[in-house]
């Protein structure tokens, strides 16, 4: 979470209400390409009068104590204002890195994990990298990537109690490293303690009775640093705490030492470290990714947090002018434990609190803390994507820290050197202070710290009840605090298509267990196959497997605004079928699963021209294979490709490695002759890396870069979602862009940047209108057309969502007659942009250009984050068809 607008207070908050209460302006070319008033701000402090609280200052100022936490908009208003280019070194060895990465194939259940009959120390001489003099850590005085490693093995060679590892690599491809601080273990007490971890998790009442356990198990610290790349200190801050306790001779740390596990991710982001940006080198947030898991990062260190399970962990931003630190405002997580959590959270954030009012600077004489200073929904901890929200799930008592002074950004490229790097001393020190009082804190409360954790996962075992959790339980804890959840008894989720095995592959990588029935089975009035798999709810992170599957909430009612995203969903937009049984356990032998079984298979008569079905983005790879082997494809209609019977070799091939199912096809079968797409894509990072995972070869356009004078007379699709205007195009440009028009070439629009460029190069004759900006989650939609609308599921994902009015077009997809399942989506004070005024408009739209090219308008986020894989499929149909 990081702050680049300084809009703060209640001041900021009553100007939201006048922002909100402006409705979003309807007319053509009129959308504001990022709207989303209502969530850069902060408002009301917690139980104060919001005038009073009204301190619109500017963290640049750096005036000491009186700069009030600011955030910025979670969708970030780049996703529609700067197309992602995807050129630079770093972003093609990235996403060439991933495209076969964790979501098209079998994804691993863990890719890394603690090494097993070693002790520690277990030293690895860390490869170094070569200086880079444009590190953007320099001008701050801090450390640059290059030098970690020499660091790091420097304090391998001084120390026993110092081991460093590899544990992943960032989009571009550069080292993660782990290191762990403890005293010296023999191979022996290592294993032991592997042991202790493991009963902790699988058999709590156990662990509970064992005394040598008590008294023996290391209590395991994880800090995270520099996930967003561009909030440095962390990192430094996370060295100097590891350097003290590595040399350290005072018995106070050699018991620590001795008692405790510290394990540090020293930089989460090496990419953005580097560049100086908060995105990684696939330009993906990895702190909204950890539901996901789609970028090398987010998966690193869940794979940490799983392995080392710790009872604590910090996550380390910057810049909120006041430093900031976790436990959160409601809406709380409904999944969380969260009487376990917040009895250590709000105690372990005011130790914090003390020890950077300790270090007497003036800019640290006291800490935001939202849960005591902030009104509800001003800084929540509601969806599991930010790092500390996923580790509650995985039995950690979770915070976000956010180090005060802003050094990045404007200030990086405006302020004096000397003043930079003032600030970032003062940030490191914050930084170190928050690691050592949060290791005092686990150090001291050891003892309630595992019973807590044991006690989590024997509610999970035992399926109870979330208790009622009574006002006052800790200080300031009331109504508005209580969120609950009823589990259900189990998910059931019938195997064989690509999607199934995608998210059970997911959840395996999650830590959440999954079993498949041996026999054929019937439960809640359904048949259900054998190898049907069974999500058996009395587990130790059920909160985890719930925040996964569950449709979730509307939780527009409750609170005003929210910090990010509040719905999400990968029951019902992953694409598999999910059900869920609230009582009972289906009635059937089941097996552990550690891999979905494979799904693919070719089922026609040799001879035969195959058919493949384009229901998932897998089979949108596969067609994108195809064509890209030279495999003379055709369409019979918008969701359906025969390939010729030529092509078997390639197809058995494609069905082993990408789970798709080939049919036999009609015979005879004629249609369109499909060509290999030339498309041309002024998208979102997150867009771009989607199309690449579906196996789209795009070339990157902005306005800048027809301005520059992209040549279009080949492309066969348009996509604009991102950083294109036709307004501001050149003359020369704008020629081009309507000869391309005219000679019928095919458009494909996201967002208001799309519905901008469709009212402005006049595509297709419709007009958009804007739901409120910062309206996002899970809605309902009805499928009519034959393109987007063929077969797709009947959820969609909207974030700033559009509905479109107009004639002489077909309506693909309309939202629900109530459309929000779940998320947080309110109208304006006069009633207008909400939910209510979505219901039954039409969502997605296609037609014919005057041209005669095809054009499709989308005013849902099909592609979101690389979010809702269940969509992926509409979303390529369309594109093909606008291509054709
Ligand atoms: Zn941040």
């Amino acid at each position: 979470m990081d702050l680049s607008r300084t809009l703060a207070g209640a001041g900021a908050a009553l100007l939201a209400t006048a922002l909100l209460a402006n409705p979003v302006s309807a007319a053509p070319g009129g959308i504001p390409a990022s709207t989303t008033p209502g969530n850069n701000l902060v408002s009301a402090a917690r139980g104060s009068d919001p005038l009073s609280a009204a301190r619109g200052s500017d963290p640049d100022s750096g005036a000491p104590g009186d700069n009030p936490s600011t955030r910025d908009f979670g969708n970030g208003p780049e996703r529609n204002t700067i197309a992602a280019l995807g050129g630079s070194a770093v972003d093609s060895a990235a996403l060439g890195a991933s495209s076969a990465g964790p979501l098209f194939a079998e994804e691993p259940a863990s890719a890394w994990t603690i090494t097993r009959r070693k002790g520690y120390p277990r030293q690895n001489d860390l490869p170094v990298w070569p200086v880079n003099p444009e590190d953007r850590s320099i001008k701050l005085g801090l450390v640059p990537y290059h030098l970690i490693a020499p660091k790091l093995n420097a304090l391998q060679e001084a120390s026993d109690r110092v081991s460093a590892e590899i544990v992943g690599h960032s989009a571009g491809g550069r080292d993660l490293y782990l290191v762990t601080v403890t005293a010296p273990e023999s191979a022996a007490e290592a294993a032991r303690q592997d042991r202790w971890r493991e009963l902790i998790e699988e058999d709590p009442a156990a662990a509970k009775r064992d005394r040598a356990l008590r008294t023996g198990y290391k209590t395991p610290v994880w800090i995270n640093a520099n996930i967003h790349g561009n909030e440095w200190e962390g990192t430094d801050g996370a060295l100097r705490v590891i350097e003290r306790l590595a040399t350290a001779t005072d018995p106070a740390t050699r018991d620590l030492l001795e008692r405790t596990r510290v394990y540090v991710t020293v930089t989460n982001n090496p990419d953005g470290r580097i560049a100086g940006t908060r995105a990684n080198g696939a330009g993906f947030d990895i702190n909204r990714d950890h539901a996901t898991g789609s970028q090398p990062e987010s998966r690193a260190v869940r794979d940490v947090v799983i392995a080392t399970q710790p009872f604590v962990m910090l996550d380390e931003h910057g810049y909120t002018g006041t430093t900031l630190i976790e436990p959160a405002t409601p809406p709380h997580g409904q999944n969380y434990e969260y009487d376990l959590y917040i009895k250590h959270a709000l105690p372990n954030a005011l130790g914090m609190e003390k020890a950077i009012q300790r270090l007497g600077h003036p800019e640290t004489t006291r800490a935001d803390i939202p849960f005591r200073d902030y009104a509800p929904g001003d800084w929540d901890d509601w969806p599991p994507i930010f790092t500390p929200m996923y580790a509650i799930y995985q039995g950690a008592v979770g915070h976000t820290v956010e180090i005060p002074l802003q050094v990045n950004n404007s200030a990086y490229n405006d302020l004096p050197v000397e003043e930079l790097q003032r600030r970032s001393r003062i940030n490191t020190d914050v930084a170190a202070a928050t690691i050592e009082a949060a290791l005092t804190y686990a150090d001291t409360n050891r003892g309630t710290l595992l019973a807590d954790q044991i006690e989590l996962f024997r509610r999970g075992w035992a399926g109870e009840p979330s208790p009622v959790i009574p006002d006052g339980f800790v200080d300031g804890f009331g109504p508005e605090d209580r969120y609950a959840t009823t589990f259900p008894r189990a998910y059931v989720i019938p195997a064989g298509s690509p999607a199934a095995a995608r998210l059970v592959n997911h959840l395996i990588a999650n830590d959440v267990r999954v079993t498949a029935a041996r026999t054929a089975f019937r439960a809640g009035g359904r048949h259900y196959g054998k190898g049907t798999y069974i999500v058996d709810m009395h587990q130790p992170k059920r909160g985890l497997a719930n925040v996964l599957l569950e449709a979730g909430r509307d939780i527009s009612g409750l609170v005003p605004q929210m910090y990010d995203i509040s719905g999400w969903s990968h029951g019902l937009l992953w694409g598999a079928t999910v059900d869920s049984s609230l009582r009972s356990l289906p009635r059937v032998l089941v097996i552990k699963v550690t891999e979905a079984a494979a799904t693919g298979s070719v089922d026609a008569p040799r001879g035969r021209d195959l058919s493949l079905s384009l229901r998932d983005g897998n089979d949108v790879r596969a067609v994108n294979e195809l064509l890209t082997r030279g495999v003379k494809l055709r369409r019979t209609d918008a969701a359906t490709v025969v390939v010729p019977a030529e092509a078997r070799p390639e197809a058995v091939s494609l069905a082993r490695s990408l789970g798709v199912r080939f049919t036999a096809a009609p015979g005879r079968t004629r249609g369109d002759v499909i060509e290999q797409p030339v498309i041309a894509a002024a998208v979102s990072a997150d867009e771009l890396f989607a199309l690449k995972e579906m196996g789209f070869t795009v070339r990157p356009v902005s306005t800048a870069i027809l301005n520059a004078g992209f040549d279009l007379s080949t492309v066969d699709s348009l996509i604009v979602s991102s950083g294109l205007s036709y307004a501001n195009l050149t003359a020369t440009a704008r020629a081009a862009v309507d000869a391309y028009l005219a000679r019928g070439g095919g458009v494909l629009t996201r967002g208001a940047t799309g519905a901008n460029f469709n009212a402005a190069a006049e595509v297709l004759p419709v007009t958009a209108t804007a739901g409120r900006g910062d309206a996002n989650g899970v809605v309902t939609v009805t499928n009519e057309g034959r393109i987007v609308g063929s077969g797709s599921p009947v959820h969609s994902f909207i974030y700033s969502p559009l509905w479109f009015t107009g004639e002489g077009v077909t309506v693909e997809q309309r939202y629900g007659t109530s459309p929000l399942v779940a998320g947080h989506w309110l109208p304006t004070d006069e009633g207008t942009d909400g939910p209510a005024q979505a219901a039954g408009r039409a969502a997605v739209v296609s037609g014919t250009t005057s041209g005669g090219g095809h054009a499709v308008l989308f005013g849902t986020e099909p592609l979101f984050r690389a979010h809702p894989k269940g969509l992926y499929a509409e979303y390529a149909r369309a594109l093909f068809w606008t291509a054709s």
